[in-house]
């Protein structure tokens, strides 16, 4: 396959910019999947864009999870390939900046700082972000500074649907069965995925584009859990209050003590669990805590999960009169659990494809986890690759055009490593 440089890229920015003019900020607090109406729009506006490239039963759920199919296309006698999919999030973060996105686009950078928005004055500084300095030639499409870009994750909706236009206009390539999924709500805890009736996606394995810089790729993930402590104390009036009162909120404040200062996020780095205790909110009656567990060791994990349990049962014992209640909530997990001898296959294909394009793999433990992350514990092993982009989440969000097309050669490389087997 034969794909002109510059075609590629053109053809990624114009998606990109035809997916970032559709606002689709997610809004966590919400009760309904999707958080936000335009998620819809954009939704219905992906259907309309992979009808046209040959995707078939293609549809759309009362969450706005669109899931579609290409069909296999294979000479006669080909060896059976697995059906793989893709998921992509259509959602970008509200990190208190705009919804809506403005790009710029800056041809041939030359180096130095990036005026982003002459009128606001604001900049993206070579000495804030010296990454800037590795694209130096290359085209970059950057915010106007009053919000992020959304190349999370929008650079890799466009990057599947390039794929797609490509094997369309190469009816000599060869492929099996790829599943195309778009989600919504992924920055506010996954939703999106989560609320996905998973037979929808009947594939060996899958995967996400959902991290920044070029090379980076992620099978391992955190397990995650959100805990809440639920605490009624007794109270009374300051005459009758001697050996009667029980005070919740110093409930609360024994338990967070039982925990190792040491085991917080401030204190912990790489594939290291922690404690984060998140949130507490209280009155003389009832004290609420909040807290997170993550750890990328399951064994690990489900430790750090027990001895939430023993503290609870040691605060009963300590304050019999009053009432603790603890929630543990599994939020996802660690990819690499789901990986076996027999699916092993999904992770070397992404070193195989990095070899072959000359890309050198930067194998991250990630500190966070991904849509993969919930989908894996589900049975879909999803690892994840890099989208190319740089600074998620920040207003110096950027798209160095020449890393977005190698992740967009990723996914074709891909596609041909599975179907060569
Ligand atoms: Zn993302």
């Amino acid at each position: 396959m034969d794909i002109k440089m510059l075609s590629l890229q053109d053809r990624l920015m114009s998606r990109f910019l035809r997916y970032a003019a559709v606002t689709t900020q997610s809004k966590s607090g919400t009760e309904t999947v999707p958080s936000t109406p335009g998620q819809w729009d954009l939704a219905h506006l992906l259907m309309k864009d992979i009808a046209e490239l040959g995707v078939t039963d293609i549809t759309i759920d009362e969450h706005a999870v669109v899931v579609g199919r290409l069909p296999t296309r294979l000479p006669e006698g080909h060896a059976p390939v697995p059906a793989v999919g893709w998921v992509t999030h259509m959602d970008t973060v509200d990190v208190g900046m705009s919804p809506d996105v403005h790009p710029v686009v800056i041809r041939n950078y030359q180096g130095g700082d990036i005026c982003q928005n002459e009128e606001k004055q604001l900049f993206i500084s070579v000495k804030e972000h010296p990454e800037l300095l590795k694209y130096i030639g290359q085209d970059l499409i950057v915010s106007d500074g009053t919000s992020v870009l959304g190349a999370d994750d929008k650079a890799a909706v466009a990057n599947i649907v390039v794929a797609l236009e490509v094997l369309a206009e190469h009816p000599e390539v060869p492929h099996g069965e790829i599943y195309i999924c778009f989600v919504p709500d992924e920055e506010i805890g996954l939703c999106g995925a989560k609320s996905m009736d998973l037979s929808r996606l009947p594939v060996e394995f899958a995967y996400t584009i959902d991290c920044c810089e070029q090379g980076e790729l992620v099978y391992r993930t955190f397990n995650a859990a959100n805990v809440t402590l639920q605490i009624t104390g007794v109270t009374a009036h300051p005459m009758s209050s001697k050996n009667n009162v029980v005070n919740p909120i110093l409930i609360a404040t024994d338990f967070i003590n039982l925990l190792d200062r040491g085991v917080t996020p401030e204190h912990t780095e790489k594939t290291e669990g922690f404690f984060w205790v998140t949130g507490i909110e209280g009155n003389q009656l009832n004290t609420t805590v909040k807290m997170l567990i993550r750890d990328h060791d399951r064994a690990k994990y489900l430790a750090k999960k027990e001895y939430l349990k023993a503290c609870t049962e040691m605060m009963k014992i300590r304050h019999p009169k009053a009432k603790l209640s603890l929630s543990i909530q599994d939020d996802y997990g660690n990819i690499n659990d789901a990986i076996t001898p027999e699916n092993r296959k999904c992770v070397e294909y992404l070193f195989r494809a990095m070899e072959s394009l000359d890309i050198v793999p930067l194998d991250i433990a990630m500190r966070g986890g991904t849509d993969g992350s919930f989908i894996s514990t589900k049975g879909i092993p999803t690892p994840n690759y890099f989208t190319g982009a740089h600074n998620f989440h920040s207003s110096c969000e950027f798209m160095p055009m020449g890393a977005v097309e190698n992740s967009c050669r990723m996914t074709l490389k891909l596609i041909e490593l599975i179907t060569n087997g």
